[in-house]
């Protein structure tokens, strides 16, 4: 039986999804992993922000 990639629990063919590399994961893994993804590229943009203004502002 396939594992799902994310949590390692076996996946049933029926209601697993395919990640964006083909691989087997549940869909509710796979939703969080892209939920995650999305907070990550977030707290990201805020990042450079944040260090753009401190640049300008010469607090470094
Ligand atoms: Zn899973």
């Amino acid at each position: 039986m396939p594992r799902c990639f994310i949590c390692k629990e076996p996946v049933v063919l029926a209601t697993c999804v395919a990640d964006e590399r083909g691989r087997s994961v549940h869909e509710g893994c796979y939703l969080r992993k892209q939920d995650g993804a999305e907070q990550e590229k977030k707290e990201n943009a805020v990042k450079k922000t944040l260090r753009k203004w401190l640049l300008k502002h010469d607090k470094f």
